[in-house]
């Protein structure tokens, strides 16, 4: 299998497109860690849905915002498998407003989580994989951070630092065998956008070429892909997954 033998941490996998990619690692032979912030029954369907297809899973309850509670959780992976060899930031919040009447703790709770998250998971993960001169790192941004988007000015700024980060952390790991790529979804169907209008889905759906919403496993194809050997020669992209909404 393309990923037999390899670890892979997941963040927020316990739902959506996270629990998508665990389940699509874990079918291609890797042992995965899942991650998650605090929904404990979500997490432990998706480990006991591994377990029953025959795979290896663990869960991992940690607020990726929190540094200590992410080395902690890294500690914890390599307690259980003795090492990551791929890291899949994937954990993401919403807090939609006009910047007008944003808060300014919907604004830090979206940068914390969607772009220091990511720092935070990536920087004990690199030290590991620079030792090892092997890895694969897929960060989730989004179409909106390329784009822009009314009411998502917080969220389009973490997603947008994701790509930069994205880009800057490739070109630092390449010398090591490292692979860091995006991807960048469109308009998925999961929690985050069951809360949409009936409207806000319609005026969406005009702009999708395909005119259809994604589905979280066509976001873990595209990842499966990227942590495959498959994508070796693949570093420092932005693979937008998105019904061609963004050309
Ligand atoms: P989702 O269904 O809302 O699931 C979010 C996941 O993230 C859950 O597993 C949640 O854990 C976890 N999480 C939230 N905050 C966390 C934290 N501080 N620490 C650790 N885990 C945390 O989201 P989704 O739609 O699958 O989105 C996944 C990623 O894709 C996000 O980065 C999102 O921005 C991006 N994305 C989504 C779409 C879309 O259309 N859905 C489009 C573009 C980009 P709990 O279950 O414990 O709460």
């Amino acid at each position: 299998m393309l990923l037999d033998g390899k670890v892979a941490l997941i963040t927020g996998a316990s739902r959506g497109i996270g629990r998508a990619i665990a389940l699509s690692l874990s079918a291609a032979g890797a042992a995965v860690a899942v991650n998650y912030a605090g929904n404990d029954a979500a997490a432990e369907a998706v480990r006991s849905e591994i377990i029953k297809n025959g795979g290896r899973a663990i869960i991992i309850k940690a607020d990726v915002s929190d540094a200590a509670a992410v080395d902690a959780m890294i500690e914890k992976v390599i307690a259980e498998y003795g090492t990551i060899d791929i890291l899949i930031n994937n954990a993401g919040i919403t807090k939609d407003t006009i910047v007008a009447r944003m808060k300014q703790q919907d604004w830090t709770a979206v940068i914390n989580t969607n772009l220091s998250g990511v720092f935070n998971c990536c920087k004990p993960a690199a030290k590991l994989m620079m030792k090892k001169r092997a890895g694969k790192i897929v960060n989730m941004a989004s179409v909106v951070g390329l784009t822009g988007n009314i009411g998502q000015a917080n969220y389009a700024a973490a997603k947008a630092g994701v790509i930069g980060f994205t880009k800057s952390l490739a070109r630092e790991l390449a010398a090591r065998g490292i692979t860091v790529n995006a991807v960048a979804p469109g308009f998925i169907s999961t929690d985050m956008t069951a809360v949409l209008s009936d409207k806000a889905r319609e005026n969406i759906l005009n702009g999708i070429p395909l005119k259809k919403m994604g589905s979280p496993e066509d976001v873990a194809d595209a990842v499966l892909f990227l942590v495959s050997g498959r994508a070796d020669y693949i570093t420092g992209q932005v693979i937008n997954v998105d019904g061609g909404m963004v050309m």
